[in-house]
């Protein structure tokens, strides 16, 4: 049976990870992994499609019951991804975006090293800066913190499989729909075992 593959998408707030996820599951079956957050709903986010909202000590509940395919604090807050969401999406063959931070990335790699890990970059800092304050989420305090996150995020950049530099949106979305092609394209030991089977047995 066809398992889907799961894809990690990472990278500084800002960078359009979020779009990107929106316009690729709109053209693919691929899931969107719904995360888990502690922090409060802004006002265009609803319960259930940008995340869960829950409280802190519901969290912890579902960190106890092993609820989590991994979770990190980011911003104060906490974050994470619901496990069985995922395994169920994977079992029926579908393609699973995980839009995450990279401290839960690094999480993923160490218990599913076959993810394919996707970073996304804006063209500059600067632009990373100006499309922070462009969408009006954070104060002062908050646009600095993001920029100091974003600084911290880059240095692992080494340990993802691919890089987008999202200067033009659709460009953007095109790299990571060909990034889910050439994926499914991958050779694996189940592939090719069935090739190789098929080829010694049948005729010429
Ligand atoms: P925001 O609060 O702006 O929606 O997200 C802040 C950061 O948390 C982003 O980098 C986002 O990718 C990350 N994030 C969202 N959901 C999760 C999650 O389930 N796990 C982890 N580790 N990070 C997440």
């Amino acid at each position: 049976m066809k398992k889907g593959r799961l894809f990690i998408i990472s990278g500084p707030s800002g960078a359009g990870k979020g779009t990107i996820c929106d316009r690729v599951r709109a053209k693919t079956d691929s899931a969107l992994s719904v995360s888990v957050t502690t922090r409060s709903p802004r006002p265009d986010e609803k319960e259930g499609k940008s995340y869960y909202f829950i409280s802190r000590e519901e969290f912890d509940a579902m960190v106890a019951d092993d609820g989590f395919l991994e979770y990190a604090d980011v911003f104060d807050n906490r974050y994470g991804t619901p496990k069985q969401p995922v395994i169920d999406a994977l079992y029926a063959g579908r393609d699973v975006l995980l839009e995450i931070d990279v401290q839960g990335a690094m999480q993923v790699k160490a218990n599913f090293p076959e993810g394919i890990f996707v970073f996304v970059l804006p063209p500059s800092p600067a632009v990373l800066r100006e499309r922070i304050i462009a969408r009006g989420t954070e104060g002062a305090e908050g646009i600095e913190q993001r920029l100091n996150e974003a600084r911290r995020e880059v240095e692992y950049l080494p340990e993802y499989d691919y890089v987008i530099v999202n200067d033009h949106i659709d460009e953007a979305v095109e790299q990571t729909l060909a990034i889910l092609r050439a994926e499914s394209l991958r050779m694996t030991s189940a592939t090719a075992k069935a090739l190789i089977e098929q080829y010694r047995k049948e005729e010429m």
